[in-house]
């Protein structure tokens, strides 16, 4: 794949980059691992200030780096605004938090015939993220913040059509006063992912991105025994029951379906709507997602940009049209617009049946699958009944469903009368094919580090009843 930015808007490649050299690839290694040694024996106080700093140069730099992203990938200025600033209050949570979430926690030292007993969490090296383009800020700094606080170091292997935002990353923890090579941009294609995650400087790898770049990777990891986190792509059900305020509910599934011009992980994707209330919220539901503007995702009035590239809207455009062939209803949009840019319109699809790609595909763009239950069990049965299981939504005023729902929804998330969004203080990742491990809150920080057992006794021959030799 070509490193390149390209504008999705009208197709023209603005700069394109000659990918790293294995030479330069080593050398980057090495430097990051010697980073490590400097940056482990740094202090959190000391961390804590570069972090805060690369938050007031995010909020200072704002405008610029939102309209580069808008550039690279078709986001509206709008929403990339509203990204670089949830990068800096991450930031900030994991500048101020760090030191709560890296503290020694004591254990029971009575129980295991100690003095003293506890866990003590320490970075454990040089970590690569292989990072996608739809969030470009954002997923990296997910990783980042809380990896370079707990004292890791990172190479980023950012996705292809997103280099400038790469770029600007590494310089951003550069200038944050972060030592050199603490955070380090690759500009490789995926084929340089082996040869860098078999480099046994490189301790673990954090992959966001789709089902087949997360086999490759765990494969390799397999391999190499080195631990990974994988968030991947989802297929997230949006339930709405009798008891739910269906125009709300209509509203905020149109947010949902169609922020980031559709290409989110966590995006609902299935609507899956009781009996009862269904035709009332198809009607609004399609209402809203055709009133929605389509155009220059620079354009203020603007609430779909276009797609990020001409292949991801060729992909969504097929997967409609096969549903359509096999005789779905489509009760807006479904038709790729002619003339440029990667546009599409924001598309309700219903009368879907198993057999057809939207049933157990994931839909990178904004179309939404609507479907029929007749009851409670039948949502539950159609909204797990996918290979995803990353965010979920219900929507219910009726206490007992709330609480069934929150037990039975398979998925890493479940947001009820509310759409899925990610926040720093809650844990985010999946189950089943959406992955494993967790990003944000403390378990985030924690999947890289060290959980290390401290012992202390009194130098008595054996460690007392109750223990084990393994
Ligand atoms: P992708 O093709 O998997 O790309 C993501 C990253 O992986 C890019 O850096 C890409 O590099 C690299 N990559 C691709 N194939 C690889 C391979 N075989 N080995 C190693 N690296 C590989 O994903 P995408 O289509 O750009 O992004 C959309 C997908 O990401 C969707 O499925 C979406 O749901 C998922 N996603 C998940 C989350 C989450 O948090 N769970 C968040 C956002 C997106 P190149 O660009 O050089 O190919």
């Amino acid at each position: 794949m070509t490193i390149a930015t390209t504008n999705p808007v009208n197709g023209q490649v603005l700069k394109t980059y000659e990918p790293m050299s294995d030479e330069q690839i080593d050398g980057a290694i090495e430097r990051t691992d010697l980073a490590y040694r400097q940056l482990r024996g740094t202090t959190i106080e000391q961390r804590g200030r570069w972090l805060t700093t690369a938050a007031e140069m995010l909020e200072a730099e704002r405008d610029e780096i939102a309209r580069l992203m808008t550039t690279e990938m078709g986001k509206t200025l709008a929403a990339a605004r509203a990204e670089v600033t949830k990068c800096a209050t991450a930031c900030r949570f994991y500048a101020e938090h760090a030191a709560e979430f890296l503290a020694d926690e004591p254990a029971d030292a009575e129980a295991v015939s100690a003095t003293r007993a506890f866990v003590r969490y320490q970075p454990i090296g040089p970590v690569l993220a292989v990072m996608p383009w739809n969030f470009p800020l954002w997923q990296v700094m997910r990783f980042a913040a809380p990896a370079l606080m707990a004292g890791n170091t990172g190479l980023l292997k950012h996705a292809s059509n997103v280099p400038q935002t790469a770029l600007l990353l590494e310089d951003l923890f550069r200038r944050a006063g972060f030592p050199e090579g603490a955070f380090t941009t690759l500009l490789v294609g995926s084929e340089a992912v082996d040869r860098i995650l078999s480099d046994p400087r490189v301790r673990a790898a954090t992959l966001t991105g789709s089902e087949v770049a997360g086999r490759s990777i765990a494969q390799i990891a397999g391999r190499e025994l080195k631990k990974t986190v994988l968030e991947l792509g989802g297929s997230d059900p949006f339930v709405v029951m009798p008891s739910a305020d269906v125009e709300l509910a209509a509203q905020v599934a149109t947010t949902a379906r169609c922020q980031n011009n559709g290409q989110s992980c966590i995006a609902a994707k299935r609507f899956i709507v009781h009996t009862d209330v269904y035709d009332a919220f198809a009607e609004a539901f399609a209402h809203r997602m055709s009133a929605l503007r389509v155009g220059d995702p620079m354009d203020d009035d603007t609430d779909v940009g276009p797609l990020a590239s001409e292949r991801g809207r060729d992909e969504v455009d097929a997967q409609v049209r096969d549903a359509v062939d096999k005789g779905a209803t489509v009760l807006c949009g479904g038709e790729k617009p002619s003339g440029d840019g990667w546009f599409y319109p924001p598309t309700v699809v219903t009368d879907l049946h198993p057999g057809m790609r939207m049933w157990a595909e994931e839909v990178f763009g904004p179309v939404a699958g609507l479907y029929r239950a007749a009851s409670y069990d039948e949502a539950i049965e159609l909204a797990n009944g996918t290979s995803f299981g990353l965010g979920s939504n219900a929507w219910t005023r009726d206490p007992q469903e709330q609480q069934r729902f929150a037990t039975d929804l398979e998925a890493g998330a479940v947001f009820i009368n509310g759409m899925t969004t990610s926040y720093p203080e809650l844990p985010f990742g999946g189950v089943k094919n959406s992955g494993y491990g967790r990003e944000l809150s403390a378990h985030g920080m924690h999947e890289f580090c060290n959980v290390k057992t401290v012992w202390v006794g009194e130098g008595a021959a054996t460690a007392g009843a109750g223990a084990h030799s393994e």
